[in-house]
């Protein structure tokens, strides 16, 4: 079992990033007060999250669950949640609830877990406003409506020790307009948080993302990605725009999708020399292999 780790005193990563196991990050806040345990999205796997238990956290003390968005490899284990503590209170906003519910705002990410059986979850208080404040004993989350990956996407800031942290569930993640994303509040989501001076970012499938430079620097790069993504989807097998994307994404040092890029690009394009000079490079930091553009372009 993997065990958790300790970004700031209080404060831990449950669940890290997993390239097998495509849920999401889990974060957790020790708020030292009647409020017990928040954690900041669930994943699909309720068995990772026991791993608290190892450093001597009661799983009844989780008492409040944050939820970043509505897809349900971020809240899939949440019914289950009650199984350690039946009050187990739920945190979401409006836009990405339906009835009081979750709402599963994309079907092709539950068809990617077929043995799950998804239960409802009710949202105990609902976000509504930009900059809500959820107080958790001396703990402040400060809810910032980041829509564009979803509408209801938000991500939880926190100071603690002088260090400004942000759960930023997919906020780095792809938002296509073919795909229910929208691309355009998602750059003025992006510039909203490129003003908060975010020391630390907790990502919801990439890990932990600091100091504050280089989180400047990986939430520009997604601006940018994701313009050229929304590009692509228009010309698919453009050998030209498909080089473009690589060459950007591993300037960024977002050597995974530079790696995947590159791979596909050969794939339609056996010969393409920018490519073939290219990948050597890009394999020199053992990137780990990822499937994902091909499926997109599909
Ligand atoms: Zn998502």
């Amino acid at each position: 079992m993997i065990k958790m780790k300790k970004i700031v005193d209080d404060v831990y990563i449950v669940k890290p990033y997993d390239p097998n196991d495509p849920a999401s990050c889990v974060y957790m806040v020790d708020t030292k007060s009647d409020s017990g345990l928040v954690l900041i999205d669930a994943g699909m796997d309720i068995e990772l999250i026991r791993v608290i238990e190892k450093d001597g956290f009661d799983l009844k003390e989780i008492k409040h669950c944050l939820i970043t968005h509505g897809h349900i490899d971020h809240y899939g284990a949440c019914h289950k949640l009650k199984e350690f503590n039946k009050d187990v209170k739920f945190y979401a906003h409006e836009l990405d609830a339906e009835d009081n519910e979750l709402k599963i705002r994309d079907p092709n990410i539950a068809q990617m877990y077929t043995n799950y059986k998804y239960e409802p979850v009710k949202i105990t208080r609902k976000i509504k406003n930009d900059n809500e404040i959820l107080k958790f004993g001396n703990y402040e989350f400060k809810c910032i409506h980041i829509p564009g990956h979803t509408p209801g996407s938000v991500a939880y800031l926190l100071e603690t020790k002088g260090q400004r942290i942000l759960f930023g569930g997919d906020l780095p993640g792809v938002v296509l307009n073919t795909q229910g994303g929208d691309l355009e509040a998602y750059v003025k989501s992006i510039q909203k948080l490129l003003n908060l001076n975010i020391d630390i970012m907790c990502e919801g499938h990439e890990n932990i993302i600091d100091p504050a430079k280089k989180v400047s620097k990986f939430l520009r790069g997604y601006i940018q990605l994701n313009k050229q993504l929304n590009k692509i989807i228009e010309n698919p097998h453009n050998p030209k725009i498909l080089f473009e994307l690589t060459l950007l994404t591993y300037e960024l040092e977002f050597y995974e999708n530079a790696l995947d890029f590159c791979n596909y690009l050969l794939e339609i394009d056996p010969d393409n020399n920018d490519a073939l000079k290219l990948i050597p490079e890009i394999k020199k930091h053992n990137p780990i292999e990822i499937n994902y553009i091909k499926g997109l372009l599909a």
